[in-house]
């Protein structure tokens, strides 16, 4: 990249004092509409330069968080998502066995079941999204990042699972969700709504003790984030993500940022993906040092 160290800014712990431990999955094998995410995890980081230390609205200091940036999963050049699944399980595992808090930079959404494989107790998951990602398979690709939900569902079960923004989907998987009774709010319904009244409802029913949160960038607006491999209008706002983030902290032992497409970027969804990330590292220590 150049002009800024390869890591994310204020991830400068050692990994044994981190408790917050950020890696990089570059991997878009299955983008099936405009490739480019495996470019996001270096954007990301770049992107995080451009902020103050301080997250000015809530007074947290990021450069008190004990944050470590691990770099990337490594992976072959021609690697497939199975290789990208495995690399992927086994770095979040070491991650999560040294006690630190996995933060997971995409890459495509097709990493998210891997990370969440990695917990010995399986956390809930909350997902935002403009698609619901709930096929069985996608051009014959069960690990397809159209079908993070699905597995997720395979994985934990029905009750485990919320995601909020949802505003595309075949009518197919839209079929499925509903006869499998996966909880989930649209982006309309949203506004209609309130975000947080519907999550504060969502998250009551989950049966878990903690939660992962998964943040596909392409939930918000385009007007947001234009930088995505497949970009939905009518989208939320970057204030509700970090309500939701917000509201989430104290229960987060995880998390990823996904799907940010740096050729198709004016450099703003990469900032506000880094914001995004920033916000949650804050809020996750803010909650655990109040
Ligand atoms: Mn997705
Ligand atoms: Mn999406």
């Amino acid at each position: 990249m150049g002009r800024f160290p390869d890591r994310f800014a204020d991830a400068d712990a050692p990994l044994e004092e981190a408790d917050y431990a950020i890696f990089g999955v570059p991997f878009d094998g299955t983008s099936s509409y405009r490739a480019g995410a495996a470019e996001g995890p270096a954007a990301v980081r770049e992107g995080a330069w451009n902020f103050e230390t301080l997250l000015f609205e809530r007074g947290i200091d990021l450069a008190e968080v004990p944050i470590c940036d691990v770099g990337d999963v490594e992976l072959d050049g021609d690697a497939d998502v199975q290789q990208m699944a495995k690399r992927v399980e086994a770095k979040a595992r070491e991650v999560v066995e040294a006690g630190k808090v996995p933060v997971v930079l995409g890459g495509e959404h097709s990493l998210t079941p891997h990370v969440v494989k990695a917990f010995e107790e399986p956390p809930d998951v909350v997902i935002l999204d403009a698609h619901l990602d709930y096929r069985d398979a996608y051009e014959d690709e069960p690990l397809s990042h159209a079908c993070t939900a699905r597995r997720l569902k395979d994985q934990l079960g029905i009750d485990h699972l919320v995601m909020a923004g949802i505003r595309s989907a075949s009518k197919d998987e839209l079929f499925q969700a509903e006869e499998d009774g996966l909880a989930f709010i649209s982006a309309y319904q949203i506004r209609e709504v309130g975000l947080e009244v519907w999550l504060a409802e969502a998250v009551e029913n989950l049966t878990g003790s903690s939660v992962y949160l998964s943040i596909d960038i392409d939930v918000l607006d385009p007007s947001h984030a234009p930088g995505v491999g497949t970009p939905e209008p009518f989208g939320l706002t970057p204030k509700a993500v970090v309500k939701t983030i917000r509201y989430l902290a104290p229960a987060l032992v995880g998390m990823d940022l996904v799907e940010v497409c740096p050729p198709y970027d004016n450099g703003n969804t990469a900032a506000l993906g880094a914001r995004l990330v920033r916000e949650a590292l804050g809020e996750m220590w803010l909650a655990r040092n109040l």
